[in-house]
């Protein structure tokens, strides 16, 4: 029998089902870096493939949408979370702002 035998007898069939929460939480200090991109004005942490990314005007704007708030001056000190992001889906998905603690 092999590993894969004994773990389906042990736990059943497993499926792999997006783990929400599994992402370390970017380290403040990166999130409050200078940006690389020029035309960034924050970034945006994904909880579903862990990559932080930076965000322009545009995209901060439909994000903000999806909030279902109206953009602020700056962002500064804050960025977005997502569950999902174009990286890892079709759309980014349930955005937050976040505060950097
Ligand atoms: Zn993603």
């Amino acid at each position: 029998m092999n590993i894969k035998d004994i773990k389906k007898q042990m736990f059943g069939e497993v499926k792999k089902l997006p783990i929400k929460g599994k992402c370390p939480l970017p380290m403040p200090e990166d999130l409050k870096a200078p940006f690389e991109w020029e035309e960034a004005v924050a970034r945006c942490f994904c909880a579903g493939c862990c990559n932080v990314a930076e965000i322009n005007d545009n995209l901060a704007k439909k994000l903000m949408r999806k909030i279902g708030e109206l953009m602020p001056k700056s962002f500064s000190g804050k960025y977005f979370v997502v569950d999902r992001c174009i990286l890892c889906a079709d759309d980014f998905e349930t955005p937050k702002l976040e505060e950097i603690l």
